[in-house]
């Protein structure tokens, strides 16, 4: 795949700043202080250059995440969820090169819920109330589109940054949310305009970590049929994992602790917000369009009576897949919190000259998809440096 030639710059042997990964993120914060002319910036990246971007058709998402762009990485064996797929992992891949995981993300903005933010501040994160992060969204929103065609093409939901496979978004707020407040949603469920069933490649299978014969046997019958998913996503989940590295050398993958669905609740808000959608998809726009939900049980769950709740339960924990929404590894908290790593200004505490600047210091699962706040904290960090060097 064509990368993007910079030729050969000259490396200075001092940098005013040094940036350590290319993701989303780090590219903004490199981007807004490399604006002045008179500061060096140093970004570091771990895996491939960047590619010329381009609107990317449903297959293109697994077979990057196939390809040495991805880190591939995986859980650690499950024992409530994943228990359909190979080996009973789920798949936690990540993007390696310019660009980070946006190179191989669904392109989906959201820029989150409000109470979110108002919570953090509230709890003594100075700064990142709704009110403060609001400018920043609007400036990264700003777009480039200059002609009629290309006007035409935005609100059509065609332009280069629509998603590769979501077409609408619903939220629901489950009983089995901690939040009370009403308007704080804790599942999303994605409509997407495809199913597994789209693409007969080996990259879906892998990607996925789906063994041949459920390929074969559930999404097979559906090839050449018309249909699509909708996919409820758990934005606020009970269950906490942690990371730990696997040993000194910096090649191997880290080990991921994660058990789905240890806490019962993560499981009942999905089963719930699956009855939400059936209640919707049998209204009568969704009816007239003759949608019907496909009757085939899940290999695994044949034992339950299709469609009832233990039917619903064992497929969340047979079929069970994730958007890679981790957070909260270099939690930030308020100053003197000793639970946290980073500062409200990013600050890593106790060590000088060093911050930590992407999704791993959002403090709490939000009720978003993550890459906007990627964005959003490069231009905060860029604008908190900047005011700390006056
Ligand atoms: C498959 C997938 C689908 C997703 N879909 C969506 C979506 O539709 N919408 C959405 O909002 N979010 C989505 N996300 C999540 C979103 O893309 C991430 O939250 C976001 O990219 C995180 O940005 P980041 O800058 O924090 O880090 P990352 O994107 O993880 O980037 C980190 C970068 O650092 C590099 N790196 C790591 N270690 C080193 C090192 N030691 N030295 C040098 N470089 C290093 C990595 O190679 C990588 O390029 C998805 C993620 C994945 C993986």
């Amino acid at each position: 795949m064509n990368e993007i030639d910079y030729g050969n710059p000259q490396l200075r042997k001092v940098y005013d700043y040094v940036i350590v990964g290319a993701g989303p993120a780090g590219c903004v914060l490199a981007n807004r202080l490399s604006e002045d002319p008179s500061v060096s910036v140093l970004i570091l990246e771990l895996g491939r250059g960047e590619r010329p971007a381009f609107s990317e058709p449903p297959m293109l998402g697994p077979m990057l995440m196939a390809s040495d762009y991805s880190f591939g990485y995986e859980t650690e064996r499950q024992k409530y969820g994943c228990l359909g797929l190979t080996d009973r992992k789920c798949s936690w891949t990540h993007g390696r090169g310019v660009g980070g995981s946006s190179i191989i993300n669904n392109i989906i903005y959201t820029r989150g819920n409000r109470r979110d933010f108002d919570n953090w501040a509230r709890a003594g994160m100075e700064g990142w109330s709704w009110k403060d992060v609001l400018p920043y969204y609007k400036k990264i929103e700003h777009a480039n589109v200059l002609t009629l065609d290309e006007i035409l093409r935005f609100r059509n939901g065609t332009g280069p940054l629509t998603s590769n496979s979501i077409e609408s978004l619903l939220y629901v707020k489950s009983p089995f949310a901690s939040d009370p407040d009403p308007d704080l949603p804790d599942v999303e469920v994605m409509q997407s305009f495809v199913s597994m069933s789209f693409d007969s490649s080996i990259s879906t299978s892998i990607v996925y970590r789906l063994p041949e014969a459920l390929k074969r046997d559930y999404y097979g019958p559906l090839m050449g049929v018309r249909n699509f998913m909708f996919l409820p996503m758990l934005m606020k989940t009970h269950t906490v994992g942690r990371v730990e590295l696997k040993s000194r050398n910096p090649f191997h993958h880290p080990v991921f602790h994660y058990q789905y669905f240890e806490d019962e609740r993560d499981v009942e808000a999905l089963v719930y917000s699956i009855r939400e959608v059936l209640r919707i998809a049998e209204a009568e726009p969704l009816q007239r369009l003759g949608i019907e939900l496909y009757n085939r049980p899940v290999p695994g769950c044949e034992g339950f009576v299709f469609n009832s709740d233990d039917y619903w339960r064992c497929h969340v924990r047979t079929q069970t897949t994730t958007f890679q929404h981790q957070v909260s590894t270099c939690r930030m908290g308020p100053v003197g919190d000793p639970d946290a790593v980073v500062d409200p200004r990013l600050r890593v505490r106790g060590i000088g000259r060093l911050r930590v600047a992407d999704v791993s210091i959002i403090p709490e699962p939000p009720s978003a998809h993550t890459c906007a706040m990627s964005y959003l904290i490069g231009e905060k960090a860029a604008d908190m440096i900047k005011e700390d060097n006056q």
